[in-house]
């Protein structure tokens, strides 16, 4: 059981990570990759370091967090389970991680859709939240969209409540599947339906009769992970108070994740205070 598991490897996650750790916390960070940092070639507005790449920051970062022997894992996490009866986290990754606190550093979400009909039919078979919604499918014939290990992980809370799950890749590598769930690669052009979503409309327009469709985009960003803990979210971004705490006890949330100024001295700024409130 750690006091603290962050979920992001950025400025706002490994400034957590240092406050954490010097304040004698047993801190545990997962992150995937780069985050938003792999895409910025050169940094010239942050502090002391004029002209670094957003690569370099993000090394430069993650050894300084390393060398104070914070535990540091590649992993990529999937789901956050709150265990209402003993107060504790269960962070899904390639393992299992228990913690007393959830911290929230996933950067902005990267996964966004956007395909006819989809905004209209939100709510209305249309779901983001399969362990929330997949009882109201019981016997029901669904589609989910993504390719990665998230997408994977809302197939399983699926697989044994729905009557078939089909999976949508949208031109995307299909991932690994023990071979029992049908895989379609080929682009959704619309969804369609009146009251509800009722058929998939793919671009070489043939059709795929549904009754719900879930999205798994890409990662599971602190968006995804919030819906399902029933966060407050506004505007795709994660409400936080002045103490970076959600509206959920335990879990915290800091950088671009928050909204606001998307810049690296207000995620470091909020990383470091989110940490402080946890302890
Ligand atoms: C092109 C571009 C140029 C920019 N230039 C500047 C600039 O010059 N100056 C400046 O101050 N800012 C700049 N920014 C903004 C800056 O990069 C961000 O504000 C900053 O990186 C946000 O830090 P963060 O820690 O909140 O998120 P990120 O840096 O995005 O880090 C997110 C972390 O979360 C991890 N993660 C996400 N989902 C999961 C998951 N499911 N499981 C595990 N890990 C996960 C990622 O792997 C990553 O480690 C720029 C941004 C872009 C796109």
């Amino acid at each position: 059981m750690r006091d603290t598991i962050i979920i992001g490897a950025g400025p706002a996650g490994i400034s957590a990570s240092l406050y954490a750790k010097r304040a004698g916390l047993d801190v545990l960070v997962l992150y995937k990759d780069d985050g938003t940092l792999e895409k910025v070639h050169k940094i010239d507005n942050y502090y002391a370091v004029p002209g670094v790449s957003g690569d370099e920051l993000a090394k430069i970062g993650r050894k300084q967090a390393e060398d104070l022997g914070i535990d540091i894992k590649k992993e990529e996490v999937v789901e956050i389970e709150y265990d209402y009866e003993n107060n504790f986290f269960t962070v899904k990754a390639d393992k299992r991680y228990q913690a007393k606190s959830i911290i929230l550093a996933t950067g902005t979400s990267r996964n966004t859709l956007r395909i006819q009909g989809l905004k209209e039919l939100e709510g209305k078979g249309i779901s983001y939240c399969a362990v929330c919604d997949a009882f109201f499918y019981r016997n029901k014939d669904v589609a989910i969209i993504g390719s990665g290990k998230y997408a994977i992980n809302e197939i399983n809370h699926l697989k044994n409540v729905v009557k078939s799950v089909v999976l949508l890749t949208e031109g995307g590598t299909p991932p690994e599947t023990r071979g029992d769930v049908e895989v379609i690669t080929k682009k959704v052009a619309k969804f369609e339906g009146k009251e509800k979503v009722e058929d998939i409309v793919f671009e070489d327009n043939s059709k795929r009769k549904v009754d719900g469709v879930f999205i798994a985009l890409g990662t599971a960003g602190a968006n995804d992970f919030g819906k399902k803990l029933g966060l407050n979210i506004k505007n795709n971004n994660i409400i936080i108070n002045e103490n970076m705490q959600t509206s959920m006890k335990g879990i915290f949330a800091c950088g671009d994740c928050t909204g606001g100024l998307l810049q690296i001295s207000k995620a470091v700024y909020e990383g470091a205070k989110a940490r402080i409130i946890c302890n």
